[in-house]
């Protein structure tokens, strides 16, 4: 639900709508797809330092999927990690079912570009992680700008995956434009939101300069270790 243009703000209303009944109940069981922004659990990728494996999986078929693209999401856990002065450590796992982190390719849906879900991994609170490599949903303009400038294109893939990682190292939604964690069900400029970052790169190595993290960001990274 992240990079999603309408929904989220109706996620969010029918969620407060609903909390008071039904979170006990609804969010009593990890494997249970809950809307991305709410944790229950402290994530696995948060317990203590140990190394957090992680998969991500082959999108060939998928639309829009570059055989390149796992780079980005691996450039994304390095940020992450990078941000959280080391205390966020993801290995590669030898398989999809070890890994308390997965990321998984999907179709872009409904103006949904990303999405987490929650899941049991032996016992351990582990996530899922949901991008779309296609981007030729998001706003005409956009779509049609990323379909010309490669890097664009790349930025807003490397980013989704930053966001939704962001959601399953245990970070929620903030209403600041400056951070990756922000929700366009707040509103805001969606092509200026990429572009922001798009204008920093001078070729796809540069990525790996710039996190993508706001200092908000980076403050309620650290916040997490605190607790
Ligand atoms: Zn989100």
């Amino acid at each position: 639900m992240t990079f999603s243009v309408a929904d989220d703000r109706i996620v969010r209303l029918a969620f407060v709508a609903a909390v008071s009944i039904a979170a006990a109940a609804v969010f009593a069981t990890l494997s249970l797809k809950a809307p991305e922004y709410f944790f229950r659990t402290q994530p696995a990728a948060l317990q203590g330092g140990a190394e957090t494996l992680y998969y991500i999986r082959d999108g060939r078929g998928v639309p829009g999927y570059d055989p390149s693209d796992p780079e980005l999401a691996r450039l994304a856990l390095d940020a992450w990690s990078r941000e959280s002065g080391g205390k966020l450590k993801f290995t590669p796992a030898r398989s999809e079912s070890e890994a308390l982190l997965r990321l998984h390719w999907i179709s872009a849906n409904q103006g949904r570009f990303g999405e987490m879900q929650r899941i049991d991994v032996d016992g351990k609170p582990g996530a899922i992680v949901f991008v779309s490599p296609a981007t030729d949903g998001l706003s005409a303009a956009l779509a049609d700008m990323a379909s010309r400038d490669r890097l664009l294109r790349d930025a807003i893939v490397y980013l989704t995956c930053v966001h939704e990682i962001g959601h399953a190292v245990g970070l929620p939604h903030t209403r600041d434009f400056e951070d990756i964690m922000y929700s366009f069900g707040y509103g805001g400029d969606i092509t200026a939101y990429f572009m922001r970052y798009r204008k920093r790169l001078k070729s796809r190595d540069d990525i790996r300069l710039f996190s993508g993290l706001s200092p908000n960001d980076v403050t309620a990274l650290r916040m997490l270790f605190l607790n």
